[in-house]
């Protein structure tokens, strides 16, 4: 959001684009338009709106620095607008013919970026993550029936809620001191001989922890199983491989040889809320979703994405502002969308190597951040003490306009030098400060938010 609206250029945009639009539908008899009376009570209701909109943490600015929040992009915002003139509904081609044909666009280009070309997937967009993770655990559990599914301790905790809600059995996997699911548990596991499915978490919500993808593959050939990828975080970063360390790096070259992928463009690909997306390797999984509607599949003879989706009315905007956002910004190794993942990536590992020539902090010790979600704990005699300092920290630099996220991690992550041993330290969690540099404009505003977080722990450690 420009800190000047009247510089915004998406209404004078969208203007000219809803003037084309409206144009191709000026054959239809007039119908009546909205009185001044309307327009001012609108304006009315519009004024008290901005109002209770002002009561949010500024998630456009660099200065908010904390959980998953990046803004859609200006192109995103116009298109989902210029959608809603008509608000198509993505159940059927019936309720949404163009942005149907752009959602199977959207979702295919994608499935590019992944390895995957059409006909040789099954996809489409989805309200959510969470949703596009029930979709694949649900398609997990009717190919694998009875069989556990399992994920690593750091996995998003849907997977074990969506779990209960398919009444399918759950197991979580222990990490190690990366937040990586740890492989000689996972092989234990597998032995037991009921494991449906393998959920890898191709960055972790908490710190972006990548798990070691082609040595699940591996225990795949061997133990024969579903992999299921959670890239609702990361999928996008199988853009920039030369941006990444050796693990990560090899970790999204095999995504193309998993069963399912979950990637959020709500999350990391600059999209307003509402936008998920599922794919499956296997086309043929669309027959679990086969189902007879007797209101809806008329108008075409193509397939309609309610026949291979759980969730019925589902926003065609979602897919206009993908597919617009795509065609100025395509998902391709090296272009613009592509410079911005490295960018806030390259943020991450400045901030990392300053916390760590910093005597206040420590971050993780096993290694500098795998994706570009920074996590580091405050030095103190006690773990009490250092969590009760990172929520002053916290605190102090949101009263400063620095926002900034907390995370409660296993005290083992981190040195112990400074708190005595405990074997049960994995059980033992420190409240951590967390960063999440997704926008590309952290990579130029770094100093200015390093600057502000260095006086903000000035007060609150300097004393
Ligand atoms: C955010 C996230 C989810 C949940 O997705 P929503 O879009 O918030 O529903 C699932 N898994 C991972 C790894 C995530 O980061």
């Amino acid at each position: 959001m420009p800190q000047d609206p009247a510089k915004d250029p998406v209404p004078g945009l969208l203007a000219a684009a809803a003037a084309r639009l409206a144009n191709q539908f000026s054959d239809l008899p007039a119908t009546p338009e909205i009185t001044p009376a309307e327009a001012g009570s609108i304006a009315a209701v519009l004024e008290e709106t901005a109002v209770r909109l002002g009561d949010n943490y500024p998630y456009f600015h660099p200065f908010y620095a904390g959980q998953m929040l990046k803004p859609p992009h200006p192109v995103a915002r116009a298109a989902y607008a210029l959608a809603m003139v008509i608000n198509p509904n993505n159940h059927a081609r019936d309720g949404g013919r163009a942005s149907s044909e752009m959602e199977i666009e959207a979702v295919a280009h994608i499935a590019r970026m992944f390895g995957w070309e059409a006909p040789d997937f099954l996809g489409h967009l989805t309200s959510s993550g969470t949703i596009a993770n029930l979709e694949a655990l649900w398609v997990a559990g009717q190919a694998n029936p009875g069989r556990r599914i399992l994920a690593s301790e750091q996995a998003h905790y849907t997977h074990s809620r969506i779990s209960a809600v398919l009444k399918l059995d759950f197991g979580a996997v222990p990490a190690d001191n990366r937040g990586r699911m740890d492989l000689d548990a996972l092989e234990s596991e597998l032995k037991k001989g009921d494991v449906g499915t393998v959920v890898a978490t191709l960055g972790t919500t908490a710190i972006g922890a990548v798990d070691p993808l082609p040595e699940i593959l591996a225990l795949r050939d061997r133990y024969g199983f579903r992999v299921h990828v959670d890239a609702a975080y990361g999928g996008y970063f199988r853009l920039i491989p030369d941006s990444l360390d050796e693990p990560a790096r090899r970790a999204f070259a095999a995504i193309d040889q998993v069963d399912s992928i979950v990637v959020d463009p709500h999350k990391h690909g600059l999209q307003p809320y509402g936008c998920g997306c599922v794919l499956f390797r296997d086309p043929g999984v669309g027959r679990f979703y086969k189902h007879d509607s007797p209101y809806t599949y008329f108008t075409s003879k193509d397939l309609h994405l309610g026949e291979i989706s759980l969730e019925c009315s589902r926003a065609g905007a979602a897919a206009v502002a993908l597919w617009a956002t795509q065609r100025l910004l395509p998902n391709v190794a090296g272009g613009e969308f592509a410079q911005g993942l490295a960018a806030g990536r390259r943020a991450a590992l400045e901030l990392d190597s300053r916390l760590r020539a910093d005597p206040w902090f420590q971050p993780l010790a096993a290694g500098s951040p795998e994706l570009d979600i920074v996590v580091w704990k405050v030095q103190a005699d006690t773990l009490q003490q250092s969590s009760d300092l990172a929520q002053r920290v916290f605190d102090e630099c949101a009263r400063r306009n620095l926002h900034l996220a907390l995370v409660q991690l296993p005290q083992q992550w981190f040195r112990t030098g400074d708190v005595p041993f405990d074997s049960n330290s994995g059980k033992n969690l420190i409240t951590c400060l967390r960063s999440v540099l997704m926008k590309p404009a952290h990579e130029s505003w770094l100093d200015l938010i390093w600057q502000e977080f260095k006086a903000a722990s000035q007060q609150i450690l300097g004393e």
